[in-house]
């Protein structure tokens, strides 16, 4: 079995994977999106290495726009198969790529009209794909995984586990005459608001594991709890706004849960609760259709009838006015808008509006990647940019980190325990967080390699038919038994 990593190799977004059998079956894992900035993003605009239409099967680990946002275009260029997913994963997919292909035919738009008036239309990329492109793709979905349940598809026996990360992940063990391969695709943080713990694996005698945060350690629940509810009393106190940046599909229905049960408890002072993101409502659609996959606290109180992502001062906001007139409420109010970055989306004008404040407050509960406005702000900026205007941050800034939706080193090392003695493949993370990773996994006896970008790995042994870049991992002992023996 040999594995071509076109995303998520040496970095945390764009997780595209292409396994090949040994009778020729080629099966994608995952087909996303590259997001963090233009020299990441171009890659979506490069051709396939392979081509689409010889493809066996695509399976889906979950609808992270950065595993699911290369789909339409893998359609576009010729891909006609299945694509394989949890039921779950099928109803987010559609919000996801839907609201992906809004914003690449405005933001298409935008540029065009600004180069126009440069002359440089023809430096201008097209939209990847729009939504009409989407619904194409929407149709070859096939939502037959169920979590523990093996089934065969396109010759391989594919059995799905819990991942724990959002609503439908999962990881994948994947069995052949090749061997025992587990696709970790995003694993969760165990204990957190809304997604039951992993599931720990089968045996496998390779493992391709995400290491977003291999070398760090995250907060225990109830500390993020008591934090994130000491923030927002110090926030109420403060008297202005409150803005929460976010992201739309778990990690606003996370606040949204963890906003309601602080305020019923009285711990929390009862404010408005503004949710200004209709995506972010559209994806709570799913969670009440799959209410049965959450944590019990939250599935029990779907299933009498009570809503766990509604606080009971919650206005749901649909339309850009509705969005404006926001800013003309007095006294101190959450709000809760897209995107997690505030690279753009309705956050963006909230800030401008309360950003200069010191009554405001700025709650941040996701991942701010260090160029991203969010991450210029996390970083101390005195001013920063919005909509190009230069904005004071006067407001007090809380960063509560325990919200992650991602596994943290130990998380990692539990989901290991039970895989017996893998050979570890390692994506999904930064060079730096993979390399310091691997000496962690060598005390513990295992055998770890760092997945090159773009060149073909076999997964039986730990030689690189590709050939291996310089000075990223020390040679391991070229054994070529771990994925058929050992058990
Ligand atoms: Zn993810």
């Amino acid at each position: 079995m040999r594995l071509q990593s076109f995303g998520a190799a040496c970095t945390v977004t764009g997780s595209m994977h292409l396994l090949t059998l040994d009778g020729g079956r080629r099966i994608l894992i995952d087909c996303g999106l590259f997001q963090g900035g233009e020299a990441l993003e171009v890659r979506n605009h490069e051709p396939y290495p392979f081509d689409p239409a010889d493809l066996d099967a695509v399976i889906l680990t979950h609808a992270h726009l950065d595993h699911v946002g290369r789909l339409p275009l893998l359609v576009n260029r010729g891909y006609r198969g299945p694509v394989y997913c949890t039921p779950p994963t099928a109803a987010l997919a559609g919000t996801v790529l839907l609201d992906s292909a809004r914003l690449q035919v405005e933001g298409y738009r935008q540029d065009l009209r600004r180069a126009r008036r440069q002359a440089r239309e023809e430096e201008v990329l097209p939209p990847l794909y729009d939504e009409e492109d989407v619904h194409r793709t929407l149709a070859l979905l096939r939502p037959v995984l169920e979590f523990g349940q093996t089934v065969t598809l396109a010759g391989l026996r594919v059995t799905p586990g819990r991942a724990g990360h959002i609503l439908g992940s999962a990881y994948l063990l994947l069995e052949s005459a090749d061997g025992r391969l587990l696709m970790s695709g995003d694993l969760g943080h165990r204990e957190s608001g809304l997604q039951p713990d992993f599931t720990p694996p089968p045996q496998a005698d390779a493992v391709v594991l995400e290491t977003t945060y291999a070398n760090r350690r995250h907060r225990a629940w109830p500390a993020t709890l008591a934090e994130f509810s000491a923030a927002l009393r110090q926030a109420v106190r403060a008297g202005g706004k409150i803005l929460i940046p976010s992201f739309a599909i778990e990690r606003s229905q996370a606040i949204l849960s963890t906003l309601r049960k602080l305020m019923e408890s009285g711990e929390v002072p009862r404010i408005p609760v503004f949710l200004d993101s209709p995506m972010a409502a559209r994806a709570t659609r799913a969670y009440f259709e799959f209410g049965d996959e959450l944590i019990p606290e939250v599935r029990d109180a779907l299933r009498s009838g009570e809503d766990p992502f509604a606080p009971s001062t919650l206005h749901v906001v649909l339309t850009g006015d509705e969005s404006q007139r926001i800013n003309r409420y007095d006294g101190p109010a959450v709000i809760l808008a897209g995107n997690g970055m505030m690279t753009g989306g309705r956050i963006q004008h909230h800030l401008r509006h309360h950003l200069w404040k010191p009554g405001t407050s700025l709650i941040i509960v996701s991942y701010q990647s260090p160029l991203s406005l969010g991450g210029r702000i996390v970083a101390g900026a005195e001013t920063v940019p919005i909509m190009g205007e230069d904005i004071a941050v006067r407001a007090r800034v809380h960063t509560i980190g325990g919200f992650s939706a991602h596994a943290d080193q130990d998380d990692l090392l539990a989901f290991l325990e039970t895989a017996g003695t893998p050979h570890v493949w390692l994506v999904h993370g930064e060079v730096p967080v993979m390399q310091a990773f691997l000496p962690v996994l060598a005390s513990l006896g295992l055998k770890g390699d760092i997945v090159p970008d773009r060149q073909m790995v076999d997964l039986r042994g730990s030689g690189f038919s590709g050939g291996r870049p310089p000075g990223l991992v020390p040679d391991p002992e070229p054994t070529g038994a771990e994925v058929k023996g050992g058990h």
